[in-house]
């Protein structure tokens, strides 16, 4: 009778817990993890009006006040210890729960994108015509990471030892505001750190990605009447085209895995008033950082050059600059297991039919795609594109870092479009951020229980980082670039 009854307890444990029943007898531990399980089935409103808010709010990088206000609040009523405007930055935050080892980090991020704006329907329709809004889904990214930090708190709060520690990190749209927090000493004394990122895919990060820098190269001429004394003028609009054309024939002689692009940010105020300042925007990547080097100190030369040959000065400011990523198969391995074992997003029967129309309105053909959110895709095969770059970068140097994908997107969404916002805003955002949150629970719940893990993760991590490593700050030691968002 007596073993009966705890077969029983032990079935429904595994039962809340959403793990499958093995064969064997389950561990003791492995009941405890339906605490945190079960927390996070329990809380679907709480984290759907949560991400609702962070949408509806769509602040751009470094002025995402309420949001971050927001997720402080949900996890200081959940015990956590808050600590506010880190970094010399109002909007980073580090809120803690526990004490001792291990220390277990996740990441949220919840800055908006300018002209994004998109109300929660599957066609075009600005909420504010030319506003912000959320089209990498960050609102998701903060709520998700914030909601598996509670749910490890609550296994914690049982008599536990360990601490999570969940990193606020603003501006990861172009403000690079986890650079900055490495720079000043964040994310030191971790065992490991745990980062997600909506996508149309579930999947685990294997890739380094690019390394990046942002510079501004700035022209200084003399103005003067364009038509009335053109002779008297020297343009720096002229020196910034000149540069360009530089930059464009340098294409050819750089490493075909890297990627240069620029923006004209001030290219005068007339066309009858000769420009005497004028002002490019470059980002320079490759999947080493080494190569953004050598390709910066390269352009350094061909503005020389452009401004020689134009009667210009110029002078240039680096905005922020990311690492690569630095991989880490013992840890990705492991948040593999546990996405697989969570699986992928299941849509009900209104979700699919706003996933259709919007598939339909996006020109897509073939609307049963959307099928592949249910499924886990391995690393090895699902071609997730390496040519991005991302402020995480600069914390996996610091920190071992596990980092996954999770289809909170329709499947028709280009990255930081209008559809992405759409989905971001939607139940099915709230499926894939809850999908995230559980992902890091379990992963978070190994590593706090089986130490042996952690031991291969960090011997690995100290292998590919080397042993003579120190983090050289790619943007120097200005200021975060607050206003470059608003
Ligand atoms: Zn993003």
């Amino acid at each position: 009778m007596q073993h009966s009854f705890s077969t029983f307890i032990i079935i429904l444990a595994a039962m809340l817990s959403g793990l499958p029943l093995s064969a064997g007898k389950p561990r003791k531990a492995e009941k405890m993890l339906s605490i945190g399980m079960t927390y996070l089935q329990d809380h679907f409103h709480l984290y759907d009006s949560l991400q609702y808010r962070i949408f509806t709010f769509a602040e751009t990088g470094y002025n995402e006040v309420r949001s971050a206000e927001a997720l402080c609040k949900h996890l200081e009523d959940n015990g956590f210890r808050i600590e506010k405007g880190v970094a010399g930055i109002p909007t980073a935050f580090i809120a803690t729960f526990g004490t001792g080892r291990p220390v277990i980090g996740l990441m949220a991020e919840y800055d908006a994108l300018k002209g994004m704006s998109q109300d929660t329907v599957p066609f075009r329709k600005p909420l504010v015509e030319g506003g912000t809004g959320h089209g990498c889904g960050h609102n998701l990214l903060g709520t998700g990471s914030v909601a598996g930090a509670v749910a490890i708190s609550k296994w914690l709060a049982q008599g536990h030892p360990g601490t999570v520690k969940l990193f606020g990190c603003p501006a990861e749209e172009g403000g690079g505001g986890k650079a900055y927090m490495v720079r000043e000493g964040c994310f030191d004394g971790l065992d490991a750190m745990l980062d997600w990122h909506p996508d149309t895919r579930n999947t685990v990060n294997t890739e380094s990605g690019l390394a990046n820098v942002q510079v501004e190269f700035t022209f200084h001429g003399i103005a003067s009447h364009a038509s009335g004394a053109p002779d008297k003028g020297r343009s720096a609009l002229d020196a910034v085209e000149a540069f360009n054309f530089m930059i464009n024939l340098m294409r050819e002689h750089i490493p075909s895995s890297s990627r240069i692009h620029y923006v004209i940010t001030d290219g005068g105020k007339a066309p009858n008033i000769v420009p005497d300042k004028a002002s490019v925007l470059y980002y320079f990547r490759s999947p080493k950082r080494v190569v953004v080097e050598d390709l910066l100190n390269r352009a350094l030369k061909a503005a020389e050059g452009a401004a020689l040959g134009t009667g210009t000065t110029f002078e240039y400011e680096r905005i922020s600059g990311n690492y690569e990523r630095l991989p880490n198969a013992a840890l990705s391995d492991l948040v593999y297991a546990n996405l697989q074992r969570v699986g992928g997003v299941r849509y009900d029967e209104r979700e699919t039919a706003f996933a259709v129309e919007m598939m339909r309105n996006s020109g897509y053909a073939d609307t049963t795609a959307f099928a592949l959110v249910r499924t886990v895709v391995p690393a090895s095969e699902d071609g997730l594109s390496p040519w991005v770059s991302s402020d995480v970068g600069n914390v996996t140097w610091i920190v071992p870092t596990g980092s996954f994908r999770i289809a909170a997107f329709v499947p028709c969404s280009n990255g930081h479009s209008w559809q992405q916002t759409a989905s971001a805003g939607s139940t099915i955002g709230t499926k894939g951020l809850l999908n995230a949150a559980r992902v890091l629970y379990l992963t978070a719940w190994d590593l706090l229980q089986d130490p042996s893990l952690l031991e291969q993760i960090q011997k690995e991590f100290r292998e590919r980082r080397g042993a003579d490593f120190v983090f050289e700050p790619l943007m120097g030691d200005r200021e975060p670039p607050f206003d470059y968002a608003r």
